[in-house]
């Protein structure tokens, strides 16, 4: 029996189903299934939500970070300093491309990149440097920008957990030089499949990544660059147009969650040792995941889902230690921050639709077997 599952998508769909079938509707009876009018229209309303003056829709949040590292021209050779702490796609990207992904490890209380790590691991073949907002929370952009800036080099925010999110009254994506969102189902702005954005200020750059995302075309049949098929479909520009104007009521019920689990939480008054709740700084975060560190992490999420209680680990492995990057040379030990992160946190059932009685039958769970000693 699932009494609180990790994530329902369904409450949230049936919120929208007659304006998302009428927006379907609009495309079926268009055919114009690729790019087009719906794409353009999306286009404009992310690069506003993101006080951007460019968005590109892309094929999915992967894409839009493959491209968006492709138009700064990072390729074999070059270096690209990440967090070690991510989704695999942050590095499989900078690999695909032919460059050394350089990993600095996290800050203990927001699982972002630590920016004195980034700016040690600088060297002369550095091109650019890739800031994930983990779990919908900015990382600590203004050093990490600082030291693009003196080194001359690119700063492609990956986003795709922070759409909404803002870094001192900044919006997420329009930090650094390009902004990547997903549009993957289970993200804050879900498509019915793949998708992604790329925004960004520099028109240069824009005018870049529209020609790439059309295998470089530019008229068409004719190539100045090598890109790729990295379009965005018109059925789900359409369907996102739809969502997109709820989005903001949608993330002020992911916050207001996030405070009730806060302090319900911390009510049981459990040490640190045992449990910490999640911290944030000097932004606004959009709870894409609530994660929390507890002791015997395993252990306590195997107990939740026999109570019915869904939780997910994000991430067990750190990034260096992937076996597809074996050949980096890193080794355990080289990121413990990352390494601890990865044996002890816990993402936590959250999104909007969550009810105060399901957020009290997790806080229980959870503070029932900790506190038991568990
Ligand atoms: C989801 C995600 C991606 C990839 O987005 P897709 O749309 O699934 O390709 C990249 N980075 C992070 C941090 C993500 O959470």
């Amino acid at each position: 029996m699932t009494v609180v599952p990790f994530v329902d998508l369904k409450a949230q769909f049936a919120a929208i189903e007659n304006e998302a079938r009428a927006a379907i509707d609009r495309v079926l009876a268009s055919q114009r299934l690729i790019l087009g009018p719906e794409v353009e229209s999306l286009e404009r309303e992310i690069a506003a939500y993101s006080a951007c003056a460019h968005a590109i829709g892309v094929s999915s949040g992967t894409d839009a970070l493959l491209v968006s590292l492709m138009a700064l021209g990072v390729g074999p050779g070059d270096e690209v300093i990440t967090t070690a702490y991510s989704f695999f796609a942050t590095a499989g990207v900078i690999v695909r491309l032919g460059a050394k992904p350089v990993f600095a490890d996290i800050e203990p209380a927001t699982f972002n990149m630590d920016p004195a790590l980034a700016a040690a691991a600088v060297t002369p073949r550095t091109k650019a440097i890739v800031p994930v907002h983990l779990y919908g929370q900015c990382a600590e952009m203004d050093p990490i920008l600082d030291v693009a800036s003196a080194h001359g080099l690119g700063v492609v925010e990956d986003a795709a957990q922070a759409i909404g999110a803002t870094y001192k009254d900044r919006p997420a994506g329009s930090l650094g030089d390009i902004g990547c969102f997903s549009f993957f189902p289970t993200k804050n702005l879900g498509a019915l499949g793949d998708g992604g954005m790329v925004v960004t200020n520099d028109r240069a750059l824009a005018e870049r990544i529209g020609c790439l995302r059309q295998h470089g075309a530019s008229p068409k049949f004719h190539h100045p660059l090598v890109g790729g098929n990295f379009r965005l479909d018109a059925i789900q520009a359409a369907v996102l147009g739809v969502k997109l104007k709820y989005l903001n009521g949608w993330t002020g019920g992911r916050r207001l969650n996030a405070d009730l689990y806060d302090k319900k939480l911390a009510a049981a008054g459990l040490p640190e040792s045992v449990l910490r709740i999640p911290q944030v700084r000097q932004t606004r975060h959009v709870y894409h995941q609530y994660v929390i560190r507890a002791r015997r992490r395993d252990a306590l999420g195997e107990h939740l889902r026999q109570q019915g209680i869904g939780c997910g680990i994000y991430y067990p492995l750190p990034l260096h230690l992937q076996e597809c990057f074996a050949a980096l040379g890193y080794q355990a030990g080289d990121m413990p921050v990352a390494e601890a992160a990865a044996g002890e946190s816990l993402a936590l059932p959250m999104y909007p639709e969550l009810s105060v009685d399901q957020i009290d039958t997790v806080v229980a769970a959870v503070t029932g077997f900790l506190g038991d000693g568990g």
